[in-house]
């Protein structure tokens, strides 16, 4: 029973091939690349008391929108932040229950939290939660099914700058980004979580990025304005 239960372990949670053709096939990377010059900022990890306001502040001042990728537990601990971040205009989505890495759980188990993350953050954002992003995108062979039981799908990204990492300065966070702006860009930041201290480098960056936008006639929406934009010229 517990060899059973270990092969299928190894063959549902490790198989590369199953993994990067769901990948590539079902989960959103990108927005349309046509149309309206459209693309999206997106923050994981959060909410935070010391970086979400900020960044909230921040994004106010250049009229844009963005979704934030809550972690629910920590929306549990910060009911006014997700209140604030819908009120904003800005989209909420899942990040799961606590960052905790697919292949470290069983597939029914990842079903199970992330639709408690689903329903905690429906109820403290008073918003459809649409889409999930598993933490570190990673996948095992319940998460993309739970993605579209308990949202409408899985959001990865077009371009990361790295900037859970301390090491990465703003200027190089403002450079990957900058460099990875264009129509569809799905780019994700990280408002918390990562290194100690890392989101005042995204907090930093963020301004260059938000002035690259306007200067290239690029809109920032949320995710869901994005990927509607698809079904409509679809
Ligand atoms: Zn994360």
């Amino acid at each position: 029973m517990i060899l059973a239960g270990l092969v299928f372990w190894l063959v549902w949670d490790f198989y590369p091939d199953w993994v990067h053709h769901i990948r590539r096939r079902a989960v959103i990377q990108h927005g349309p690349e046509g149309g309206s010059p459209l693309a999206a900022l997106t923050f994981d990890d959060g909410p935070d008391p010391r970086y979400t306001p900020r960044v909230l502040q921040v994004l106010a001042q250049a009229g844009a929108r963005a979704t934030f990728f809550l972690v629910a537990g920590k929306a549990q601990q910060n009911p006014e932040l997700v209140k604030a971040i819908a009120a904003a205009g800005h989209e909420v989505g899942s990040h799961g229950m606590d960052h905790r890495h697919a292949w470290l759980e069983w597939p029914w188990s990842v079903d199970r939290r992330i639709g408690r993350a689903a329903a905690i953050l429906r109820r403290l954002s008073g918003q459809p939660v649409h889409y999930l992003r598993p933490p570190w995108g990673m996948f095992n062979a319940g998460t993309y099914p739970a993605g579209m039981r308990h949202h409408r799908g899985v959001v990865l990204w077009s371009c990361s700058a790295g900037d859970w990492n301390i090491r990465r300065q703003a200027r190089d966070i403002a450079a990957t980004l900058e460099a990875g702006l264009k129509p569809g860009a799905i780019l994700v930041l990280h408002d918390s979580g990562g290194d100690p201290g890392a989101p005042e480098h995204t907090l930093a960056a963020l301004p260059a990025v938000l002035e690259a936008a306007r200067r290239r006639g690029l809109k920032l929406v949320t995710v869901s304005e994005l990927v509607g934009q698809r079904r409509q010229s679809t």
